[in-house]
């Protein structure tokens, strides 16, 4: 394999010699030499390879050939860079243009649209086809990357086996969200449907992963997830990635601990790990975000009970709606408790057991349920979980209350007919700590292929 931009960027400028491929950034024409800077996506930087005129006259002669966009192979000797900012560079030698990318409309093919010039976020979103060619967005899937190998890792270190739950569910997961109906066209509805019931896209796999859990004692889910969410907000997207870890013998005190370790854990790794891609979100997206960082591997999370949190917030008045107990925390509430009354990570408890999904542990105030959300500053709710209702008869019958049928929950109430342990789980939106992590403003800008309302390109 030839080597990647990243390996040879850490090589000794030894005048070896070598082949680099990849796609051009920027080119500098000067009298006697062109500068081309190649980059390949691997790391942040590009690769300056410097053009004697003589060499590979033919192709730099010919302008737009070889613009911002064009795949290239350089081959040349690795010498020490006499340029400010890097050790190394490319004394070129041959250069083959694999891909054009013109610089200026013509023959039905539009200009490369990625010109020099920094681009709006928004901009880019309409073309995710080419948008992972920009330092930005390419820093944002280098750091999901990351992420998503530390999430395995932080699992798999800790005994949880990796579960895979279905996608295509007829469990609606009660309250996670509104769901989106699969259905064969023409047969929606009808007795012919394909699954002989009505059939959704999961909006959480934690109701299978707790069948799981009871069986393997440590499970964790990550996988995509859909919520028919019609708000237009920077945090929520129609399809996201979901992580719930899911732990038989655990109570709410283990599932925080759990959560702080893990956030820990996924901030270290980009911290040690992504230190270039973190630098420029620092300088151009998020002031403060490294310190931001080490301030939260450093410091114990605040725990408060939803009562009290209410109790802070009913003290400040300038809220659009007012808080008051037995409502849902708006998204403006979250960010104060978080951002002005702890400054920092927050884990509220104990949520009012109305707003809160049936199967969560009732404490025995018969008022509050053992739920717990983990706030951080500028989003809000990153993680939502809790202690899971183990008893057979308080579980039944808190289903009864709510209306639901315990005929098509029959095989969750089996989890307590059956060998029933206390057990707990939390949910850690994927994207969410992405734009945590890169100080990303939307949420439609740390996924790939972002889809929303409004938004499937
Ligand atoms: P929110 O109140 O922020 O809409 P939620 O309470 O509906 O979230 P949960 O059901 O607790 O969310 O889901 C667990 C986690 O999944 C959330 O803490 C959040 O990080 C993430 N999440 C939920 N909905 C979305 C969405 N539409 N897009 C991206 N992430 C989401
Ligand atoms: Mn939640």
């Amino acid at each position: 394999m030839f080597p990647l931009i990243k390996e040879i960027l850490s090589m000794p400028g030894d005048f070896r010699e070598l082949a680099v491929r990849g796609w051009v950034r920027t080119r500098r024409d000067m009298k006697n030499m062109v500068f081309v800077e190649i980059n390949d996506g691997s790391c942040f930087n590009s690769i300056q390879c410097a053009f004697d005129r003589q060499t590979g006259r033919e192709l730099l002669e010919q302008p737009g050939r070889l613009g911002t966009g064009a795949s290239v192979e350089i081959t040349g000797k690795l010498i020490p860079s006499p340029s400010q900012g890097q050790a190394v560079e490319i004394a070129a030698e041959t250069i083959t243009l694999i891909g054009e990318a013109p610089v200026e409309d013509g023959g039905g093919i539009r200009a490369y649209p990625l010109q020099k010039k920094r681009h709006s976020l928004e901009f880019l979103r309409e073309m995710p086809q080419l948008r992972g060619r920009t330092n930005s967005i390419a820093a944002v899937m280098r750091i999901r990357n990351q992420l998503a190998f530390g999430v395995h890792r932080f699992f798999q270190e800790r005994g949880y086996q990796y579960l895979h739950t279905p996608i295509i569910t007829g469990n609606d997961a009660e309250g996670a969200g509104a769901m989106f109906e699969v259905c064969v066209p023409q047969e929606a509805r009808e007795k012919t449907a394909f699954f002989g019931r009505r059939a959704f896209l999961t909006v959480s796999g934690q109701l299978e992963a707790e069948a799981y859990a009871l069986a393997l004692s440590r499970v964790y889910t990550f996988g995509p997830t859909f919520r028919a969410e019609n708000s237009n907000t920077a945090r929520h997207l129609a399809e996201f990635w979901m992580i719930e870890p899911e732990t038989a013998f655990f109570c709410l005190d283990d599932n925080m601990a759990l959560a702080e370790d893990f956030l820990k854990f996924l901030c270290r790794l980009v911290l040690e790990n992504s230190a270039e891609d973190l630098a420029f979100f620092e300088e151009r997206v998020e002031p403060g975000l490294t310190e931001t960082l080490r301030q939260l591997v450093q410091t114990d999370f605040v725990h408060m009970s939803y009562t009290d949190a209410v109790g802070e917030l009913e003290k400040v008045t300038r809220f659009e709606f007012k808080p008051c107990w037995g409502c849902d925390l708006q998204s403006e509430h979250e960010k104060f408790l978080t951002e002005e009354i702890v400054k920092g990570p927050v884990i509220v408890t104990d949520y009012p057991r109305e707003i809160k999904a049936f199967y969560m542990k009732q404490n025995s105030d018969g008022k509050t349920v053992r739920a717990m959300d983990v706030l951080v500053p500028r989003l809000g709710e990153i993680i939502g979980g809790s202690e899971r209702e183990e008893n057979p008869g308080a579980l039944a019958s808190r289903m009864d209350e709510l209306g639901l049928d315990r005929e098509q929950y029959s095989w969750y109430l089996d989890l307590r007919r059956y060998g029933t342990v206390p057990h707990s789980g939390f949910g850690l939106g994927f994207e969410r700590l992405v734009q945590y992590v890169t100080g990303m403003v939307n949420i439609r800008d740390v996924i790939p292929y972002p889809r929303a309302a409004g938004q499937l390109y």
